[in-house]
C-alpha cells in the first residue's frame, strides 16, 4: 500500500477521502489555494501544500499539484470529484510523473467523458440508451438532423453539452423555435464552461426516474456493483435528495445492475464508478451516462452495503484485488442522503456566502456527517455552496425518514440561509415519505418553499454559542 497520499480537492469529499487514508495508514497531503486557507481539510490532513493563490484555477494546475505530490513524496493522488476528476490529462500526467491516479486509466475518461462516445460504446453492447443523435454537424446539416429527429420523436427534446457534467449544459426545448435558438446558445455555453462547444439531441423523457448503480472495479477483472440509488430529486438537473436502494421490482433491480456491469466491462473499467440511467413511467430503462469517478452521493451504498468505497479505490489503485466478491455484497435498510447547501430555496437556490456564527450538527444511531464547515468559518463565495451532506441510515424506510427528521430537527446552522428548513417541509411531505416522487418533484411540489424561516431567538442563540465554546470550535463536523 502507498505510505502517501496527495488529495487533489477541497471540502467534504477531501476530508472523506482522508480518512479511508488514515484508516489505511495512508500519510494525507492536503493542497489549498490562498483563497481557501481557512479550508477544514488542510487541517485534516497530515501537511498542506499552497498551490497558488487562486481562487478555482489553482485547484486545476495539474503541474502545480503533480510539483506538490512530488515534493511530498506522495505515491499517489486521489481526484476526488470536480475539478479534475474527470480531466484525461491529468490522469495521464500524474502517470508520466511516475504517481498513480486513484481513478480509471485515461482512454476509460475520455470515453465516458464524451456522453456521445459513451452512449455508442454502450449501444454496441446492447445496452438501451436513451434515443437521441450524434454530435451536431454546424450550419444548416445541424438544422436538418435537428428538424428530421424532431419530427421522429417528438417534444420535448433535450439539448445536451457532450462534455457535460454538474447538471450544466443541458436545456429542454419545447418546440422549434426553442430548439433552434438551445442549440446556438448550448454551443458558445458548452464552449466556455467545458471547452468543448459540442452538442447532440436527446429524446426528452417525461417525468423520468434518476436510478444509478454503483460499480467497482479491479485490475484483475473482477467488476462488481454494489446496488442501486434513486437521485430523481433535483433542482437544476442537480441532484439534491439520493437514496439506496432505489426500490425497484426484483427482476428490474438484477436487471439494471447486471446492465451496468456489462456497461462496466464495455468500457474496460477500472476503480470505482457510477452507470446512470433513466427511468421512464412505464419501467424502461435508458443508459444515461457514466461518472468515472467517486460521487457526492456514494455514502448512501455504503451505509446499505457497509463498503468502504473511498478504501476499495485505493486498493484497486495499489494493484490489489477487490476485498470483496458479488457474492459478499448484502443489502440492508435503507438510507437517504441530503446536500446541506449555503443557498436561499426561496431564490431559486441562489448561493448565500457568508459567517457561520453557530454550526451543531447532529449525531446518534444511523447519522453520518460528511461535512467541511465549522463554527467561525467564513464560507468563500469563489467554491461549492455544499456546506456539509447528511446521510442517515434505517432497518426500514419508514424509520429512515424519521431519522432524517430527527436529525434535521437538531442540526443548527446560524449566519447564513441553508437548506435545512426546505429539506424539514421535504421529509413531511407524504409525496416524499412514500417514495412517490420523480425528477420533476421539485418543480411540482413549490408549496415546500412556503416555511417560515426559523430564526433561534438571540437569548438561546447566545446560550448555545456559549456552550459550544466551552466545547472548543467544531466538535461534530
Ligand atoms: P454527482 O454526479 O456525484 O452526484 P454532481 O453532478 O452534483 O455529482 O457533481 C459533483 C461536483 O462535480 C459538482 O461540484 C459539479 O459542479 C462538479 N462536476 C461534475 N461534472 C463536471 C464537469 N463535467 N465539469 C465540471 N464540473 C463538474
Ligand atoms: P450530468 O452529466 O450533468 O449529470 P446527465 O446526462 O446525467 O447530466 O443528466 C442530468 C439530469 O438531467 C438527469 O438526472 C435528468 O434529471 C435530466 N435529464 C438528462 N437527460 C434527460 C432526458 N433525455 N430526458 C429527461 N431528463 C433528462
Ligand atoms: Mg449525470
Amino acid at each position: 500500500m502507498f505510505k502517501k497520499l496527495l488529495v487533489a480537492n477541497r471540502g467534504e469529499i477531501a476530508i472523506r477521502i482522508m480518512r479511508s487514508a488514515q484508516e489505511l495508514g495512508i500519510k494525507t497531503v492536503a493542497v489549498y489555494e490562498e483563497t481557501d486557507k481557512t479550508a477544514m481539510h488542510i487541517m485534516r490532513a497530515d501537511e498542506a501544500i499552497c498551490i497558488g493563490s487562486g481562487p478555482r484555477r489553482d485547484y486545476l494546475n495539474i503541474e502545480r499539484i503533480i510539483q506538490a505530490a512530488q515534493s511530498s513524496q506522495a505515491e499517489a493522488i486521489h481526484p476526488g470529484y470536480g475539478f479534475l476528476a474527470e480531466n484525461p490529462a491529468f490522469s495521464k500526467q500524474c502517470t508520466e510523473a511516475g504517481l498513480v491516479f486513484v481513478g480509471p486509466p485515461p482512454q476509460v475518461i475520455i470515453d465516458m467523458g464524451s456522453k456521445v462516445i459513451a452512449r455508442r460504446v454502450m449501444a454496441e453492447a446492447g445496452i438501451p440508451v436513451v434515443p437521441g443523435t450524434q454530435v451536431l454537424p454546424a450550419g444548416v446539416e445541424g438544422k436538418e438532423i435537428a428538424t428530421a429527429f424532431a419530427e421522429k420523436r417528438r417534444f420535448p427534446i433535450m439539448v445536451k453539452a457532450v462534455a457535460g457534467g454538474g447538471g450544466r449544459g443541458i436545456r429542454v426545448a419545447q418546440n422549434m423555435d426553442e430548439l433552434v435558438k438551445f442549440i446556438e446558445i448550448g454551443r458558445s455555453e458548452a464552449k466556455m464552461a467545458f471547452g468543448n462547444d459540442e452538442v447532440y439531441l436527446e429524446k426528452g423523457i417525461t417525468n423520468p426516474r434518476h436510478i444509478e448503480v454503483q460499480i467497482l472495479a479491479d485490475g484483475c477483472g473482477n467488476v462488481i456493483h454494489l446496488g442501486t440509488r434513486n437521485c430523481s430529486i433535483q433542482r437544476r438537473h442537480q441532484k439534491m435528495i439520493e437514496i439506496a436502494p432505489a426500490f425497484l421490482p426484483e427482476d428490474l433491480c438484477n436487471t439494471i445492475c447486471d446492465t451496468a456491469v456489462r456497461a462496466a466491462r464495455a468500457s474496460n473499467y477500472l476503480s470505482a464508478g457510477t452507470v446512470e440511467f433513466l427511468l421512464d413511467q412505464d419501467d424502461n430503462y435508458f443508459f444515461l451516462e457514466v461518472n468515472t469517478r467517486i460521487q457526492v452521493e456514494h455514502t448512501v451504498t455504503e451505509m446499505v452495503t457497509g463498503i468502504d468505497i473511498v478504501r476499495e479505490q485505493l486498493l484497486v489503485a495499489a494493484g490489489q484485488p477487490l476485498s470483496v466478491t458479488q457474492e459478499d455484497i448484502f443489502f440492508r435498510g435503507s438510507s437517504i442522503e441530503l446536500r446541506i447547501t449555503a443557498e436561499d430555496p426561496k431564490s431559486n437556490f441562489m448561493p448565500n456566502p457568508g459567517l457561520i456564527e453557530l454550526y451543531q450538527s447532529p449525531g446518534g444511531h444511523g447519522v453520518r456527517i460528511d461535512g467541511a464547515v465549522y463554527q467561525g468559518y467564513e464560507i468563500p463565495r469563489f467554491y461549492d455552496s455544499m456546506l456539509c451532506k447528511l446521510t442517515v441510515y434505517g432497518h426500514t424506510w419508514r424509520e429512515a425518514v424519521d431519522r432524517l427528521r430527527r436529525s434535521l430537527d437538531s442540526f443548527l446552522i446560524a449566519g447564513v440561509k441553508t437548506t435545512i428548513p426546505y429539506y424539514k417541509q421535504i421529509v413531511t411531505d407524504p409525496d416524499f415519505i412514500n417514495r412517490n416522487f420523480d425528477t420533476s418533484y421539485i418543480e411540482t411540489h413549490p408549496q415546500l418553499l412556503n416555511y417560515q424561516e426559523e430564526v433561534p431567538p438571540l437569548g438561546k442563540l447566545a446560550i448555545l454559542v456559549a456552550e459550544i465554546n466551552a466545547l472548543g470550535s467544531n466538535p461534530y463536523a
